[in-house]
């Protein structure tokens, strides 16, 4: 079975090995605490107010620093760990992460007053509380899980990269290198924009229990490289020059194209929650639908669709299926399947929400001026 998947080479680490990968999710979730708890990092005002004071949350956020250390200890196997033994470890490590991020999620809701309504088990997949944090606000548990998360997906990509190359040398595949680049453009834009992550779905709904604790450490920072479990192994996919550069360049303006979207439509929300008279790069007027206190979007990205950022996600997931250049390889696919159903799924839940925060007559009268969900024109 794992050999007619193609993923018999993650299978084949030593007992040892694959004891070391199982507690490898615990020692990053460790250093990375520490990390975030011991650097340096800015304070800020975040966006959800808190419960128990009623004023705006506090933050603080080192994100980046934390990042860019991370690659370097990892580039230079600084603690002695081989650049390649992340994407070596992952089957362990996503077991080992698995059971931890249970332990976590069972510390989370059980440390907090009792549900009304739920079972345990409904509890302990969405959470209790909707915020955690310690040191006077040094350390914000969701803020620390997105840390993990987005550091650990790059570092697991570049790390299957070196895997590959490792492999097949010069004859490698180009495709498997610019997988590795778009992710880490990805997470670092992230970390550029932390802030804005303040102003987002989960920040602002999101309970921390198993879904949301094991989602950010360890489907975003493991789970998410899906697509080289079958396609670090594989070779070349063997173009011609003209057909490589078209390949390449093509996905890569896809890629570009995504991320400007996805990027566009969250710093233009982030611009106008914070100053909600200013025009977004200075072009775009912010028209809105006034529901009480609250504002309602729809100009710029926010009218083209209720969620076009969603849209951008699309994108680029799509040009992550296409960049390893087997367009029939079910592997090269999975994250753009993932992406579609989670955003598919998320879009109805907010639109929801949405209506209950501003008022079904303010959230039809947005909806009647923005049709379409995600994609315009289609859906
Ligand atoms: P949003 O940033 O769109 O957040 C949704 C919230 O924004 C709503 O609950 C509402 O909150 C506010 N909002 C929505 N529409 C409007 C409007 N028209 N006017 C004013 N406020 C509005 O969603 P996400 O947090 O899901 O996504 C944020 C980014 O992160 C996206 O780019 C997404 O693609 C990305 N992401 C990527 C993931 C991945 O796995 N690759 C996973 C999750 C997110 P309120 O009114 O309370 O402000």
């Amino acid at each position: 079975m794992i050999e007619w998947l193609g993923i018999d080479h993650l299978f084949q680490l030593s007992t040892t090995e694959v004891i070391a990968g199982f507690f490898t999710p615990l020692a990053i979730f460790a250093a990375f605490f520490l990390a975030q708890v011991i650097l340096p990092g800015r304070r800020v005002t975040g966006y959800v107010t808190d419960e128990n004071t009623g004023e705006p949350r506090q933050y603080r956020l080192n994100g980046l620093l934390v990042f860019v250390i991370a690659i370097i200890v990892w580039a230079f196997e600084l603690t002695g760990m081989q650049r390649d033994w992340f994407y070596r470890s992952t089957i362990p490590a996503v077991a080992g992460g698995t059971v931890f991020a249970i332990i976590f999620a069972l510390i989370a809701v059980l440390s907090q007053p009792k549900g009304t309504t739920k079972s345990f088990i409904a509890e302990l997949w969405t959470g209790r509380a909707r915020e955690f944090s310690f040191f006077n606000h040094r350390f914000d548990v969701k803020m620390y899980l997105y840390v993990v998360g987005g550091t650990m997906l790059s570092l697991n990509a570049l790390s299957g990269a070196v895997y590959h190359h490792q492999l097949f040398g010069a004859d490698a595949n180009l495709g498997v290198y610019f997988y590795a680049a778009f992710f880490t453009f990805y997470v670092l834009d992230y970390f550029i924009f932390e802030r804005v992550q303040l102003y987002t779905y989960d920040l602002i709904h999101e309970r921390l229990g198993f879904m949301l604790i094991w989602g950010g450490l360890i489907v975003y920072g493991w789970l998410y490289i899906l697509p080289l479990w079958g396609m670090a192994a594989h070779p070349d996919p063997g173009f011609s020059t003209t057909w490589t550069y078209v390949w390449l360049i093509g996905t890569t303006a896809l890629f570009l194209l995504g991320w400007t979207i996805t990027r566009g439509a969250n710093l233009q929300k982030y611009v106008f929650k914070r100053w909600p008279d200013r025009k977004f790069l200075g072009i775009i007027e912010p028209k809105y639908i006034q529901a009480g206190d609250r504002k309602i979007l729809y100009s710029g990205f926010w009218g083209v669709a209720r969620h076009f950022n969603y849209m951008g996600e699309g994108f680029l997931s799509l040009s992550i299926a296409l960049i390893f250049g087997h367009f029939g390889n079910p592997w090269a696919w999975t994250y753009f399947v993932v992406i579609v159903t989670l955003f598919t799924f998320r879009q109805r839940n907010d639109d929801e929400l949405c209506a209950e925060k501003y008022g079904p007559e303010k959230w039809e009268e947005y909806k009647s001026k923005v049709k379409y969900r995600i994609c315009p024109g289609i859906y």
